[in-house]
């Protein structure tokens, strides 16, 4: 029997990019994530004037060489691999600058890569797209509600400072349960979600946990 399919999201689901470092660093500032509500820290911070010097200067960078993983993260995926089959479900493209974010791309890559090992998230199930709500699959994480489509019946959000505010009447609708409501214990929370209620007799989640 195959597994379930997972569509796993990366930035502030496995990491914290080097985007807000960097950020710190053009502004000689001290941000830590939790300043932020809205999900493009750039726009709360960088001055519109400043923007495409922003753009050049972040233009060099590499965002995942250190990437800042989330507590339990690594572990919990590991765990994870043997009840489901992962594909990495991720966007690469900066808005803000979209003719340099090819480079994304494969610092992204290079940093799956080298994180998870070929039999806990084989390269062949990288998806790289801002498109991810046309994906079929059994259960979907991710921080972003706009990602999530309606091929996808069992949705997590992973918690994050952009979502907090996110109403639990529209989640409800649209058939989204939260893991838990801090960044911090998101995969403590989301493993249990996954693990302890995975049926593996029917090889799948129990309906309960998205009651
Ligand atoms: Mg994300």
């Amino acid at each position: 029997m195959k597994k379930p399919s997972l569509l796993l999201d990366v930035d502030e689901v496995i990491c914290f990019s080097m985007y807000l470092e960097y950020i710190n660093e053009f502004l000689q500032e001290s941000y830590s994530i939790d300043d932020f509500t809205e999900y493009y820290l750039e726009e709360s911070v960088i001055p519109k004037e400043k923007m495409e010097e922003f753009n050049k200067f972040i233009a060099e960078k590499n965002l995942y060489e250190k990437p800042t993983i989330l507590p339990g993260a690594i572990e919990s995926i590991k765990k994870l691999s043997e009840y489901y089959e992962i594909f990495i479900c991720s966007d690469c493209i900066n808005p803000f600058a979209k003719e340099n974010s090819g480079i994304m791309y494969k610092n992204k890559y290079d940093f799956l890569y080298r994180t998870f090992s070929q039999d806990i998230i084989p390269c062949k199930n990288y998806i790289f797209t801002g498109t991810k709500d046309i994906f079929v699959a059994d259960v979907q994480v991710d921080d972003l509600v706009r990602n999530f489509g309606s091929n996808v019946p069992k949705k997590i959000l992973f918690p994050s400072y952009h979502n907090k505010e996110v109403p639990e009447e529209f989640l409800k609708e649209k058939g989204i349960i939260r893991a838990g409501n801090d960044w911090r214990e998101g995969w403590n929370i989301l493993e249990k979600k996954l693990i302890d209620n995975f049926d593996e007799k029917q090889l799948k989640l129990k309906k309960t946990v998205f009651k």
